[in-house]
């Protein structure tokens, strides 16, 4: 008889693991709330699915150098692992700066393949049916539901976080984690923007600006990135605010004072810009708005001549002394962070069921012989850049290996 295999979460994870426990054998069904599996999938990147990454680090997951549950899921299924188990699926990849897209550039086709590949590999798939409990029995579980129950031999949850929950994850598998005796860090949204206190950039709203955001907690810089950020009404936006987003949430659920650093023109070195800002300000019958054409956006300009205590429209007395305090302003502009987006806005969960209690090498738990977890549910998450999803493929990859055996 082979092993029969509950896995709940159609998702990435759960769809992954599915395949790769059909595939070594196990009789496995998979079970997801929704009229359909991998709705979310649907959404990555922006419905062009930014599927993995070329290069993993540890700090694109946020994991200390050489941490050693990254290491062994790295070692067991690595990035190229997961282009070539694609490629054999049919998805063709486009690597753009690292960045790893299915050549169609469409995310339906990694959810279409991945489904044909459920059906062909025999995964009987339920669907409409929300998992609510999980009951350990002396040997194996059982699977309870609104109104039926599965008998397994071992069981792999895939139910993912609490971002973006109208794609199903609602944080519901932390609860049946937590009645399993697990410890769930606290899930806070990540991904997803800032919200700044008294927003003294408000009336700039829709400006791109290129810079570098750092993020301080407790008077402590704790990341930081550079890139294309957005100003928006209640805000700062963009992959770079996103990606330094984790740590304003954890500090604000702690209570802590949070700021954000935004330094302007991140790619000119300190003297040079402020030999910039020194000549521009110093021209003849020029106002510091006119000055600062063509270095910053017309839309950001004026905010951020008043923001720094200077006059748009009269020409300096001083250009010298004016440019002086304009770039003392400008190459370290500190916010207060009030809050960042809610689990709907936010494209990743940071927290989730602790590391310590799972096995990498099988994704198995360590309280709970037979129960196996990966994906969103545990406690990783990464930046922009496919990171999550690799995650989401190499631990269920790991996870159907070891539990299908
Ligand atoms: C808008 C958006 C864009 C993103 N873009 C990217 C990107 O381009 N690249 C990248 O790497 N990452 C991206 N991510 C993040 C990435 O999609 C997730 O990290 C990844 O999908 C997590 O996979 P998962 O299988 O663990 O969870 P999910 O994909 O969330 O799947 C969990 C599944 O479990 C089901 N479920 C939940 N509870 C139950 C229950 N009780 N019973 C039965 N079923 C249940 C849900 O309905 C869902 O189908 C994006 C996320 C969002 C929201």
């Amino acid at each position: 008889m082979p092993k029969k295999l509950i896995i709940i979460g159609g998702g990435s994870a759960g769809c992954f693991a599915a395949i790769t426990a059909a595939e070594s054998g196990a009789g496995v069904t998979l079970i997801e709330k929704n009229p359909v599996a991998l709705k979310k999938i649907l959404a990555t990147g922006n419905g062009r699915c930014n599927y993995c990454h070329d290069k993993v680090t540890f700090t694109d997951l946020y994991r200390p150098e050489g941490d050693g549950f990254l290491n062994t899921v790295m070692k067991n299924f690595s990035p190229e692992n997961v282009l070539d188990k694609f490629r054999s699926l049919g998805i063709t990849p486009v690597n753009k700066d690292g960045y790893i897209y299915p050549y169609s550039e469409q995310a339906r086709a990694v959810s279409d393949v991945l489904k044909r590949t459920l059906a062909q590999c025999g995964v009987s798939v339920i669907t409409d049916t929300e998992v609510t409990d999980i009951i350990k029995k002396e040997s194996g579980f059982t699977v309870v539901c609104a109104d039926k129950e599965f008998d397994a031999d071992a069981v792999i949850l895939t139910t993912g976080g609490k971002a973006a929950p109208n794609t199903g994850s609602d944080g519901r598998g932390f609860d049946i984690c937590k009645t399993l005796g697990h410890k769930v860090i606290t899930p806070v949204p990540a991904l997803t923007y800032l919200v700044i206190k008294d927003h003294p950039y408000k009336k700039a709203a829709g400006t791109r600006l290129s810079a570098k955001v750092s993020i301080e907690v407790s008077g402590r810089i704790l990341s930081s990135d550079t890139g294309q950020i957005q100003i928006t009404k209640n805000g700062i936006s963009g992959i770079p605010s996103f990606n330094i987003c984790r740590f304003a949430s954890r500090g604000l659920l702690e209570k802590e004072p949070v700021r954000l650093h935004i330094r302007l023109v991140p790619d000119m070195d300190e003297d040079v810009l402020k030999e910039e800002i020194s000549e521009r300000l110093c021209r003849e019958n020029t106002t510091p708005y006119e000055a600062l054409t063509g270095l910053f956006p017309d839309t950001f300009a004026d905010s951020l001549l008043r923001n720094a205590g200077t006059d748009p429209d009269r020409i300096p007395d001083n250009g010298r002394k004016a440019a002086e305090k304009l770039f003392a302003y400008l190459k370290d502009i500190t916010l207060c962070v009030s809050g960042t987006g809610d689990f709907a806005d936010a494209q990743v969960t940071c927290g989730g069921v602790s590391l310590d209690e799972v096995d990498p090498s099988s994704m198995e738990s360590k309280l709970v012989p037979g129960l196996y977890l990966a994906g969103e549910i545990l406690d990783m998450d990464g930046k922009c850049g496919g990171y999550n999803l690799y995650f989401a493929w190499a631990s269920g990859y790991i996870a159907g290996k070891n539990g299908g055996a």
